[in-house]
């Protein structure tokens, strides 16, 4: 049996990153760049006034009591029409370009003002209340490097560097398909044998999440030659994630049809819980997966294997989850010798800290365990937390502080 590691290694191994697209900056955003950004301005562009206030030269003042002369005004969008002399000060607003002459601004509170004639009782520091051109970038300096994940101050940045659109990686389109002769789709009321497909819109979600584009195929019965078609219908996608039929049951028919489709795979056995078993493979070049059925270990094994695939294959280099140490706040035991991957909600403990407790029962098929969760608690096999004893915990949400 493969370790967590040793499988997601293996499947790591097999991917690479989608080709690169131009998008708007805006569409941009948690994309990978795929190109590295440098600046062709300078930035700000001419030493310019941070303050309301006059503009002056800091020399004049050295005596710490002088009036000056209002010679003009110069607000945001217009340019000095004259140039600041010994004895002269000229009125500016946030954002105007600095007068020729002048070399520091004194805010409009700091002054005594009476029609054109300007009292100041304070020395001024040269430079000070201007914001120097260049002072965030220069031109050829290079702003963000190939591999960055664009954030909202990275489009901030693109936008006043006149770039409208750049080149990223391609988001990931991933099928979603979901077998087993039981399933109801949404949309239509269970009948007396049937229970509701669950795991089709968990995975979709999953796979937006993640970054991913994803294609529903719906539902297939148990049976070999319809989920063979549908599988040969998800050629637009960049990669497919069954689940639901991988065992090794009679009525198991996913690993089949992939194989029937063309797939190469891998079968394994991953010792984890929930979760095994699962499949991983490729049908012409990218990525297959069947997960396992039941909602929780479909929607726990997405997120150790399918996860950081579509994630590499965007372009990220940061491709798993963050763990944190918590503590117990109960016993958290786990019996059997696989992995445990246990459901817990994070509690801030006021020390900067996270309280770890159970969701509840952990069955596989209890999805409330998933609703309630804040991160995987990770156990070895045959292990039990003590209240008080610290656990790792894959993170899975925002945590409140
Ligand atoms: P299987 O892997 O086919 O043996 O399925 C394991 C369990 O997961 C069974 O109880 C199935 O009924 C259940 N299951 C399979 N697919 C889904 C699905 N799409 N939504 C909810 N439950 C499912
Ligand atoms: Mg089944």
């Amino acid at each position: 049996m493969l370790t967590v590691e040793e499988a997601i290694e293996d499947i790591l191994r097999a991917v690479r990153p989608l080709e690169t697209e131009r998008v708007e900056v805006v569409a941009a955003l948690e994309r990978v760049l795929a190109e590295p950004i440098v600046s062709r301005r300078e930035i700000p562009p001419w030493d310019n006034s941070s303050m309301d206030g006059y503009a002056l030269r800091a020399q004049d003042t050295a005596t710490g009591s002088v009036e000056l002369a209002v010679v003009g005004r110069v607000a945001a969008g217009e340019m000095p029409s004259v140039t600041v002399r010994a004895g002269q000060a000229m009125r500016i607003f946030t954002g105007a370009p600095m007068p020729e002459g002048a070399d520091a601004v004194i805010p409009q509170e700091d002054v005594d003002a009476d029609g054109d004639r300007l009292k100041i009782r304070s020395t001024i520091e040269p430079g000070a209340y201007v914001r120097p051109r260049g002072e965030d970038l220069h031109i050829g300096e290079t702003v963000l490097e190939a591999g960055h994940v664009v954030g909202p101050a990275e489009v901030g940045m693109l936008a006043t560097l006149g770039f409208p659109q750049v080149r990223v990686y391609r988001r990931p389109r991933v099928a979603v398909l979901s077998t087993g002769n039981e399933l109801a789709d949404l949309g239509t009321e269970p009948t007396a044998w049937q229970i509701p497909n669950t795991n089709t819109y968990s995975l979709m979600a999953q796979i937006l999440e993640a970054g991913g584009e994803p294609i529903g195929l719906g539902v297939e019965p148990d049976r070999l030659d319809a989920i063979e078609a549908r599988i040969r219908t998800a050629h637009a996608a960049d990669a497919l994630v069954c689940s639901a039929g991988v065992s090794v049951g009679e009525m198991d028919f996913v690993k089949e049809a992939l194989t029937r489709a063309g797939a190469e795979l891998k079968l394994w056995r991953v010792s984890m819980r929930p979760g095994k078993p699962i499949t991983f493979g490729s049908l012409d070049g990218r990525p297959v997966f069947g997960l396992p059925g039941n909602p929780v270990s479909a929607m726990v094994t997405f997120e150790l294997f399918v996860r950081p695939t579509l994630r590499a294959m965007a372009g990220h280099r940061h491709l798993h989850r963050s763990r944190i140490r918590a503590r117990a706040l109960a016993q958290i035991p786990n019996p059997g010798h696989r992995r445990g991957y246990l459901r817990v909600t994070l509690t801030p403990d006021g020390r900067g800290g996270y309280g770890a407790r159970l969701t509840g029962e952990q069955g596989s098929a209890i999805l409330r365990s998933m609703v309630l969760a804040d991160g995987l608690a990770v156990l070895a096999g045959d292990m039990v937390i003590h209240e008080g004893e610290e656990v790792e915990v894959i993170v899975l949400r925002e945590l409140s502080a």
